[in-house]
């Protein structure tokens, strides 16, 4: 019987909770809207009930499980590290199961994304129809209202002109002549790919340039996080085998962006039902860097050799923690100790920076007023930090503030870390 299959698998974080309730000063959700289903410990509670069968997946419960950005607050300062994570992304697991996706997450999950040949046609044909959307400023566009279900006046990235798979070369050699010190696997993501081609070549470049040899298989997807974390066990286990053979020939593999580097990491953790699964998860897992942990635990490159671009010299840096990288990665020394020690620029620490942004994928989409409540605090540690820039090291953070800043006019710009390197 696969009655509650999902929910069984989970039933052990289930019962970690034991409702003290300190999760609600550190859930961002709860602390905008203050009811107990915001929270890690209302969402357990309905979560057990449904396990005991005292609770369906109604409407109403697939909202309030939705209603998580998995930014992973509440575990880290749980007394009991209740995986709250693991138990949502188990609800939503079991919903998939018990009710389907439905129609445009089927559509955009299973027919577009699993193929990321089709995804890449779709995304080329969105890109003849962006002059349609008004221009914010640089690259950016603004949503008109009548798209106000995606955030009516959301400011976002144009598709690049290029897809950064239509430029890379299969293979790029270290830029000496040495023998290279190894060889790694780039791992581009979805937001490397389609919207910011730059990081993924800056990145490449910075690696050939220390003598690592950087391999781009073309057959490589999307890391599978809008899927698998959306319940979508299936889809996500296809997308996941097509990355493991993708990167079969490579011991390393780095991404630049965070959320890609943690959902890589955990294939075994939420996909892997059989032995097999979890062996070949778990060694594909251990292959996985994401660019700062590269840089500097693997290269030990020393900060005081990295030159900045002359257009950031004499500015003043900041830096915002993706929850992928600081509570799923334990990555927050790696980028504080490169940018103390970097000529040129002033670094200032944020005061909370480690706060979520408020994207949390599709939440900002279901969600976008309650992101922009909880972007707003994260604003208000930039402006107290006087930077002129803030740097991080996930695309989907950067969008999200990029939108924030700009809405709320202020002259901060935003950029991925390796960016700011010659
Ligand atoms: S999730 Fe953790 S912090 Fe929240 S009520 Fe349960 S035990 Fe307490
Ligand atoms: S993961 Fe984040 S948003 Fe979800 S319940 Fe925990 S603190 Fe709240
Ligand atoms: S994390 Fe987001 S940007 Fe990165 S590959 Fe996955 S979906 Fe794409």
């Amino acid at each position: 019987m696969n009655e509650k299959k999902e929910l069984k698998k989970v039933e052990q974080y289930i019962e970690q909770c034991m409702k003290c309730g300190f999760c609600t000063y550190f859930c961002p959700v709860y602390q905008e809207e203050k009811v107990e289903t915001s929270v890690a410990r209302g969402k357990n509670y309905l979560i057990k009930l449904a396990l005991q069968g005292q609770q369906e997946f109604t409407e109403e419960m697939g909202k309030i499980v939705g209603k998580c950005l998995l930014c992973k607050r509440c575990v880290v300062n749980c007394p009991a590290k209740a995986q709250i994570d693991r138990v949502v992304v188990g609800a939503r697991a079991q919903m998939v199961n018990e009710k389907g996706l439905g129609f445009i997450k089927n559509l955009a999950f299973r027919k577009i994304m699993s193929d990321r040949k089709r995804f890449t046609r779709y995304l080329k044909l969105a890109k003849a129809f962006q002059w349609l959307l008004p221009k914010t400023e640089g690259n950016i566009r603004h949503l008109p209202d009548f798209l106000k279900a995606l955030g009516a006046g959301r400011n976002i990235p144009e598709l690049a002109k290029t897809f950064l798979r239509d430029m890379v070369k299969p293979v790029y050699e270290p830029q000496s002549k040495d023998k290279p010190v190894m060889k790694v696997g780039f791992f581009m993501g979805c937001a490397t790919d389609f919207i910011y081609p730059e990081i993924g070549l800056k990145l490449i470049d910075f690696l050939t340039k220390r003598n690592v040899e950087v391999v781009v298989p073309k057959d490589q997807n999307c890391c599978g996080a809008p899927i698998y974390f959306s319940g979508d066990f299936l889809t996500g286990r296809l997308i996941a085998d097509m990355n493991v053979e993708a990167f079969k020939e490579v011991d390393t593999i780095v991404t630049a962006c965070a959320t890609c580097s943690s959902t890589l990491k955990e294939y075994e953790k939420y996909l892997a039902e059989t032995e097999e699964q979890k062996q070949k998860y778990a060694n594909f897992g251990k292959k996985i860097k994401d660019s700062l942990e590269f840089i500097v635990k693997t290269l030990k490159v020393d900060p005081k050799n990295l030159k900045v671009r002359k257009e950031f010299h004499g500015k003043t840096v900041t830096w915002h923690d993706p929850c992928h990288l600081v509570r799923y990665q334990d990555i927050k020394d790696e980028p504080r100790s490169i940018l103390k020690n970097l000529d040129g620029i002033k670094y200032v620490e944020m005061p909370n920076a480690d706060l979520c942004c408020g994207m949390g994928g599709s939440f900002s989409i279901y969600h976008y007023d309650l992101t922009k409540r909880i972007a707003k605090k994260k604003l208000d540690g930039i402006k107290a930090t006087g930077a002129d820039i803030v740097v991080t090291a996930c695309p989907g953070c950067m969008i999200n503030l990029i939108d924030n800043v700009l809405q709320n006019r202020m002259p901060q710009r935003v950029y991925h870390i390796v960016e700011l390197f010659e």
